[in-house]
């Protein structure tokens, strides 16, 4: 899922102008960038039946990333480290419900969280990504209402928004 990421970094750039755009929107995708080096290698098989993802998406890992990325951005002060750590910690959030497997607490973990969520079908599963995109959208709209950033602007951004969740229709 690509929406409901770009979704988080938004709302949190609406609420923290002062962290980077590029910054917020690397961190959301944080574990999944990782995850595609991890599997480019080996170390993390995509193939169903040996599914594995712990180093780039358990729970203890996402939160090691989150910590170590917000670090890269200690000069600009904490407003600004929170916001690019909840935009990395986020993606577990967003994940959780809808992963292929349930998300383990770290590597190796015999311990799984999951929703119960991942059995769903495709279109329950478009559904309620689209819920999760409308109220971060939602947030974002507020904090832009909040920071005076021009209608057109915030209008185009929820318009790409949309899209981008429509494609995956
Ligand atoms: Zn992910």
């Amino acid at each position: 899922m690509y929406a409901p990421h770009f979704a988080a970094a938004l709302a949190l750039k609406s609420r923290t102008p002062k962290a980077p755009a590029l910054a917020l929107l690397v961190g959301a995708f944080l574990p999944d960038f990782l995850w595609a080096v991890l599997a480019a290698l080996g170390v993390e098989p995509t193939a169903r039946a040996v599914f594995f993802d712990d180093w780039s998406h358990s729970l203890a890992t996402v939160a090691l990333q989150a910590v170590l990325f917000a670090a890269l951005f200690r000069r600009r002060g904490r407003a600004v480290m929170l916001a690019v750590g909840l935009g990395v910690l986020s993606h577990f959030v967003l994940d959780l419900p809808i992963h292929p497997q349930p998300l383990a607490l770290y590597p190796h973990s015999a311990i799984h969280l999951s929703l119960g969520l991942p059995e769903v079908s495709r279109r329950t599963y478009w559904w309620l990504q689209a819920g999760l995109v409308a109220v971060l959208a939602a947030v974002y709209v507020m904090g832009a209402r909040e920071q005076r950033w021009p209608r057109n602007l915030v209008a185009a951004t929820c318009v790409t928004l949309a899209s981008l969740q429509l494609i995956m229709l």
